[in-house]
């Protein structure tokens, strides 16, 4: 039996319920959401459709875990936890990475990359539990004053499909490190390894209820969670509009929120910057994933003196790309679902319509299923700035080229939408460089590099219409907690 098929058996043997008290239980309507591969089209599973009735039992789990044995532990023992799922997750690497990629259509080595970034993030939050210090504060004579940094209580995280295993480390971890109790509710369009992921914490030894996941549509299942009162903290990633339904819905109860919902990340290239270091980070920003990842450099910006130059070898590696499915292991998989196969195809269809050149494009492989949600990549320019393509954010293998005449042009234009992410900028003129980075609004900024979702340790997070709050590193730990200052008078 083939790796692929041991994992679809897994999955559809995947208890179809929900995730609370560390085992699985039956939906209170037993209603399932199919589980559709992308690289076909079929359905191969099933999942719960949570409701609000389980929220509501996940939610009770939770508190009581916080009320009891999970809040009782120390951070110490909170960590060991966390570094016990980390070395769970790489025990059982091939078998998640064939589940992420199967689920998914990802190719093989971008799976086998997510679930090691899945594990890391439990090493790390693991070995960063107990190492989140208060202060102490000078203030009047006579006074002690010093801070600690206390878990909110119970946390809601909702995740996306894009990244789904590296999403669950990356919102459950730091909030356990700091001793929440936490719900998740995975994405509907791809959640199998998170059932897996919750199971293997269970194994991990965490107390009943610290993690309790529901599986379900967005507008039941997400809503519910948002919304439900027992909910002291919520983590949401993906588009901006559920994003406001859930900010509003924090703020009926008043409760904080982070809210990360992606970007149209621009990359600056500069004359003097080395091109043939830049070509191939330029390309692996957007394709990666398919175009599917909210920190995508879905912009790239080109100076006037090296635009043809650039424009063909650009060029040249776009048209070297290939989409396949996970076994073929290519350049890029298919979209994730219909919706998005159809949205970027009226994306591409409006390029068309507009005159947008089409610069060059990918293929899809010949042997790939019928019924799949291929596409082919693609790189237009020069885009004009009020078109579409310029400013809104894709969400698929589409980059679009801009170019410009000097710094103060660059600047205004990678400034010139509605999202903060990431941005980059390359120049062999460090001054320059940093001068330029240092006046992008985005949240992270690489010089003369680009990581598209990388790096656990690096605080990540947006402005504008990307969102707010910040997630990975040492800074995740801080918005999943909040400050108590002690002030002690003692003569
Ligand atoms: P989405 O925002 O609808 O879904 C993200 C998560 O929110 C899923 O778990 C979903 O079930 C849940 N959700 C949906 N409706 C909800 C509601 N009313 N209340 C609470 N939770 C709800 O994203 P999508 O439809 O899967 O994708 C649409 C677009 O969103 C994409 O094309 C892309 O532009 C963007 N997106 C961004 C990211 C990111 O990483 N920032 C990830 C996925 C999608």
């Amino acid at each position: 039996m083939t790796q692929t098929n041991k994992s679809t058996e897994r999955a559809t043997e995947a208890k179809i319920g929900i995730f609370f008290d560390n085992s699985w239980h039956p939906s209170y309507n037993n209603r399932t959401i199919p589980v559709i591969n992308p690289t076909n089209g079929n359905a191969f599973t099933e999942i719960a459709a949570g409701n609000a009735a389980d929220i509501d039992c996940a939610v009770r789990a939770a508190r009581a875990a916080f009320d009891g044995a999970w809040g009782q532990l120390s951070a110490t023992e909170r960590g060991r936890l966390l570094s016990n799922v980390g070395l769970l997750i790489l025990e059982h690497f091939d078998e998640l990475a064939t589940l992420e990629a199967l689920d998914t259509g990802k190719p093989m080595k971008q799976a086998k990359a997510d679930i090691t970034a899945a594990a890391r993030y439990f090493e790390y939050y693991g070995a960063a539990a107990d190492k989140v210090h208060g202060e102490t504060i000078p203030f009047m004579n006579g006074f002690f004053v010093t801070t600690e940094h206390l878990p909110h209580g119970v946390t809601g995280h909702i995740i996306p499909w894009n990244y789904p295993a590296q999403m669950f480390g990356r919102s459950l971890a730091p909030a356990l490190a700091m001793g929440n109790a936490t719900v998740i509710k995975p994405a509907e369009d791809a959640c199998l390894s998170s059932l897996r992921l919750a199971e293997l914490c269970a194994e991990a030894g965490f107390p009943p209820g610290a993690i309790n996941l529901v599986p379900g549509s967005g507008e039941v299942a997400g809503a519910a969670l948002s919304s439900h009162p027992g909910i002291d903290f919520i983590s949401f990633t993906g588009s901006p509009e559920v994003g406001s339904l859930v900010q509003i819905a924090a703020a009926r109860n008043h409760i904080g929120c982070t809210l990360e919902l992606g970007g149209k990340s621009p990359q600056i290239v500069f004359a003097d910057a080395d091109i043939e270091e830049v070509i191939p980070v330029v390309t692996a920003a957007i394709v990666q994933n398919a175009g599917q990842t909210c920190s995508a450099g879905a912009r790239v910006l080109v100076e006037n003196k090296i635009l043809t130059e650039f424009t063909k070898k650009l060029s040249t590696a776009f048209s070297e790309l290939v989409v396949g499915t996970p076994e073929m292991d290519l350049n890029l998989g298919p979209l994730i679902n219909q919706t998005q196969h159809r949205r970027i195809k009226r994306y591409c269809d409006q390029a068309e319509t507009d005159g947008v050149p089409l610069i060059a494009s990918g293929r899809v492989a010949d042997d790939v299923p019928a019924g799949g949600y291929f596409v082919a990549p693609r790189l237009y320019g020069p885009v004009p700035l009020d078109h579409p393509l310029a400013h809104e954010e894709v969400f698929g293998p589409v980059l679009s080229l801009i170019p410009f005449s000097d710094e103060e042009e660059a600047v205004k234009i990678a400034n010139g939408t509605d999202y903060g992410l990431v941005a980059g900028v390359w120049s062999g003129d460090g001054s320059r460089a940093i001068r330029v980075g240092r006046r992008m609004v985005a949240g992270q900024v690489f010089i003369n590099g680009y990581g598209a979702g990388g790096g656990i340790e690096l605080p990540f997070g947006g402005m504008r219409k990307s969102g707010h709050g910040r997630e990975k590193g040492f800074e995740a730990l801080y918005e999943f907690s909040a400050s108590r200052t002690l002030v002690i008078k003692h003569g």
